[in-house]
């Protein structure tokens, strides 16, 4: 597929609204609507020019907030799909994520959810989330998706004060039948800003780790991590994995719960990052090169997503590789490029090297000794 010219994922925040307030929510979401909100007919408008993008349009992906706060939600995805957009949901885990809901979302088109659980044990998850009773609320969530038919993806997101329990929570993904584990590293937006992200050494350390996890039976994933994908390729060309005390610790808990991997790595691998096969429309119609880089390039449905997809000078650069730092002089910068989010959240140019990465560059020697 031709990323120029169009992006595998569109994500839609449908609205700020959700009944939940947790500590690293990048929409800093609130329990009623900001005004603004796309109404019904303007984000129908929006999905009417996903076609543009060509014969098999991009997945939507209906975020927030929380998606089922819209009374319209049903009628969004039924729209969509009678149109023939492929449509997944985001959910938050509340009162209303119910069999009788799932099953209306099913009948209209939706087989896809991705459920957060941020960590291995109720203190944990809860402190994140804020709201007790929500580790086991969430849990019987993904069971009921399961048993519903749904394909699930768990979405967690990595930092200081969960990722020693990544190898129990890979463990849980495991025994739910979860197909899909997709974890987002911690970027400084929204509430996020509160709290600490892991050095570039953790990032290095669970990239390893998630490589091991994803020979257990489930594809792994990253956002905001593209670096993942230079970790998968050096290991599948039979790097060793480092030494570091968080990846041994993840590791051998992981061999400890899940016996020595027996499957072939599933560990997600396509060329994409913020902008370059991935756009974000807010809840106001912005749009966004990805969720955590809030550059906003032209609004929805006044300027059509096609053409500043393909032609805006924010996009255009963002796919161009052309970086600064190491991320400019990278071996693996088609591959990779870096996470532009954490370069705007730390320096305040999505073009500036990506800081969360260990790698040095081999080039970087030859220009260092020239
Ligand atoms: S230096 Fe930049 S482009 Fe290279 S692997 Fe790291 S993040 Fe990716």
């Amino acid at each position: 597929m031709n990323l120029d010219q169009s992006p595998l994922l569109v994500f839609y925040e449908t609205t700020r609204a959700c009944p939940l307030a947790c500590r690293h929510c990048r929409a800093e979401a609130m329990p009623d609507p900001l005004p603004g909100q796309l109404t019904t007919d303007q984000s129908k408008l929006f999905f009417e020019d996903l076609l543009r993008f060509g014969q098999r349009p991009p997945i939507l992906i209906l975020t927030g907030g929380d998606p089922l706060m819209r009374a319209d939600i049903f009628e969004l995805c039924a729209y969509a799909s009678s149109i023939g957009i492929t449509v997944a949901l985001s959910p938050s885990v509340t009162p209303s994520l119910t069999t009788a809901n799932v099953r209306r979302l099913k009948d209209v088109g939706v087989s896809s959810m991705s459920i957060s659980l941020d960590g291995a044990n109720a203190p944990t998850h809860e402190n994140i989330r804020g709201v007790p009773g929500h580790f086991a609320q969430t849990v019987d969530a993904v069971l009921m998706l399961v048993d519903e038919g749904i394909t699930v993806q768990i979405n967690t997101t990595v930092m200081e004060i969960n990722a020693d329990e990544l190898d129990t929570v890979a463990a849980l993904i495991k025994e739910l039948k979860a197909a899909i584990w997709e974890v987002f590293f911690l970027i400084g937006v929204g509430r996020g800003k509160g709290l600490s992200a892991l050095d570039a050494a953790g990032n290095e350390d669970v990239c390893h780790f998630l490589y091991d996890a994803s020979r257990y039976g489930f594809t792994v994933r990253t956002v905001e991590a593209p670096f993942f994908r230079r970790v998968a390729s050096e290991r599948r060309r039979g790097r060793p994995a480092p030494c570091g005390p968080l990846y041994r610790r993840l590791s051998h808990g992981l061999r400890e719960r899940l016996g020595e991997p027996r499957e072939a790595p599933r560990a997600g691998t396509a060329g994409t990052r913020d902008g370059k096969g991935i756009v974000f429309v807010s809840h106001a119609g912005d749009i966004y090169p990805a969720g955590f880089l809030p550059v906003s390039a032209g609004k929805v449905p006044t300027d059509s997503i096609v053409d500043v997809y393909r032609d805006h000078a924010v996009f255009a650069s963002l796919r161009g590789g052309d970086f600064g730092g190491r991320c400019g002089r990278c071996d693996y910068r088609e591959m990779c490029g870096g996470s532009r989010a954490r370069a705007f959240s730390v320096a305040g140019d999505p073009l500036a090297e990506d800081p969360g990465c260990i790698y040095v560059p081999l080039v970087e020697d030859v220009v260092g000794a020239g």
